[in-house]
Order: structure tokens, then C-alpha cells, then sequence
């Protein structure tokens, strides 16, 4: 389903993020990139989704294939007519909009009320924490509603990609738990998933694949089983050995 090539991204003209990063998704699958703070987890998404570019970057080597068509270096708003969407890092919820409003924006390509109601029923009937605060001011809820909620409105998109960036970061263990379990009941419905995370003991539990950034570069990849059992995963991700 998506593929990159050598990808290289440069931020205003001088600081070089991204050095040649190979990677692959299939249909259906939960691939998950892994690496410490800077390693270049996020400008790789940024890439994808070509919001690079409102940042002052661009990709400068590599191409970046979806269904077999280039989409690198194009316009941000068209990622989402491609089926991709990007769930950025920082919960992004319209703080003085209702959760239901917030989903609403999520199906504005939707042709019909009629078809955006059946979604939003839809994402109710798959998170039902939303269906209970519906009314509520979206800034009031918790760090995990509002992952909740964000990852929600990206349902409301019907992507065939969704790309999320650090669901975990800042969320007690519980919530943790509760947004990989709504992760796993959207692969499980067939959604193909990318993740970027530095919390890799849950991520790799969900992933079929994983990648390790270091430095701009992939150092490490394979199936997320043979990542947990790597003693350098073990040792410097997964803090054990
Ligand atoms: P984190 O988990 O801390 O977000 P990351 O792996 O996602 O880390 P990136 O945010 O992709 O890393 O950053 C990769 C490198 O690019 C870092 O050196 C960072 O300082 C730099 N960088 C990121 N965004 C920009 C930007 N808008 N302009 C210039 N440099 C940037």
C-alpha cells in the first residue's frame, strides 16, 4: 500500500532529518516506527502526508509511492483524497468546539447528513467514551479522550492509512491501554495502520512489522514478534535485560 524509497528530508535547505529511509506497509497491516527523541519518527509521517512542507521542508531525495502513485512533495490537503490520514503528535482537538462538532469536521467530504450521521454512529458504536461526552467542550476532556477523540475524527475521514503520532505520550498506563485497545479493534477491522511510538512495549504487542530510527537513518527492521525478542530492543526500548 505505501512504500518509500531512499527518502531524504531537509528542513529550511540546511538541517538534513531524514537520510535514505526505506520502509513498507501492506493492506491491512500495523507497522510501527520506533526510535528516541529526534531520531526523525515524525518528519518521516510529515513526509507522507506532505505536511513537511508547512514546516519550511521538503523531500529532496527518494519517492514515496501509495497504491503505486507517487504522492511525495504534494499538496497537504490532497493526502487525505489519496485515503491518508495523519493523526499529528499533540491531540489537535478544536478546544472550544463540542466532541461531536470535532467529529463532524472529520466527514466533511462526506456526500450526504445522511451518510456523515451513519458514520458518526459508526465511531459511537466503536468508541463509546465519545458517545457519552458528545456534548461536552472538547479542551475539558482528559489526554486520552482527546487521543480518543482525535483518533475518532480520523475514522470520520474513512482512511484507508491512518498515521498516528505518540497516542501514548503523556497518558497514565490505564489510558494507555485503553487507545491501543481501540488501535487493535481498528486493525482488527481492517485498517492499516502506521505508528510512530516511543513506547514500545505497547506498540510492538499491536505492530506485524517494525522499524528503528536512529539518527535519520532505519538501524533496525522486522516482524514486531522478532523485535520484541532483539536484545537491543530489549535493552535500550523496552528497558529489560
Ligand atoms: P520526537 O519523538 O522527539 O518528536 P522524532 O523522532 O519524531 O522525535 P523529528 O521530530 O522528526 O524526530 O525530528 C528530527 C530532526 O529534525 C530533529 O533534529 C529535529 O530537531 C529536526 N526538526 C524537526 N522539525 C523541524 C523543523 N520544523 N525545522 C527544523 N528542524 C526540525
Amino acid at each position: 500500500m505505501l512504500e518509500l524509497n531512499n527518502v531524504e528530508v531537509i528542513y529550511s535547505d540546511v538541517i538534513l532529518a531524514v537520510k535514505g529511509v526505506s520502509m513498507r506497509i501492506e493492506t491491512g497491516q500495523c507497522v510501527t516506527l520506533l526510535g528516541g527523541n529526534g531520531a526523525g519518527k515524525s518528519t518521516t509521517l510529515k513526509s507522507i502526508s506532505n505536511v513537511i512542507k508547512t514546516e519550511d521542508g521538503k523531500v529532496t531525495a527518494g519517492s514515496i509511492l501509495f497504491d503505486g502513485r507517487r504522492i511525495d512533495n504534494g499538496e497537504p490537503e490532497n493526502i487525505v483524497t489519496h485515503g491518508i490520514i495523519h493523526v499529528m503528535e499533540g491531540r489537535r482537538v478544536l478546544k472550544h468546539l463540542t466532541v461531536e462538532q470535532n467529529l463532524l469536521i472529520g466527514g466533511h467530504r462526506e456526500p450526504s447528513l445522511k451518510a456523515v450521521r451513519a458514520k458518526l454512529d459508526e465511531v459511537y458504536s466503536e468508541i463509546g467514551r465519545l458517545a457519552a461526552l458528545k456534548d461536552r467542550t472538547s479542551g475539558y476532556l482528559s489526554g486520552g479522550e482527546q487521543q480518543m477523540l482525535v483518533i475518532g475524527r480520523a475514522m470520520m475521514a474513512r482512511p484507508k492509512l491512518m498515521m498516528i503520532d505518540e497516542p501514548s505520550l503523556g497518558l497514565a498506563p490505564l489510558m494507555v491501554d485503553e487507545v491501543f485497545a481501540l488501535l487493535a479493534r481498528l486493525k482488527a477491522s481492517g485498517m492499516t495502520l502506521l505508528l510512530v511510538e516511543q513506547n514500545a512495549r505497547v506498540a510492538l504487542e499491536l505492530a506485524d512489522y517494525g522499524y528503528v530510527m536512529e539518527n535519520g537513518h532505519i538501524v533496525l527492521e522486522g516482524a514486531g514478534e522478532d523485535l520484541r525478542r532483539n536484545e537491543d530492543v530489549r535493552e535500550f526500548y523496552l528497558g529489560l535485560n
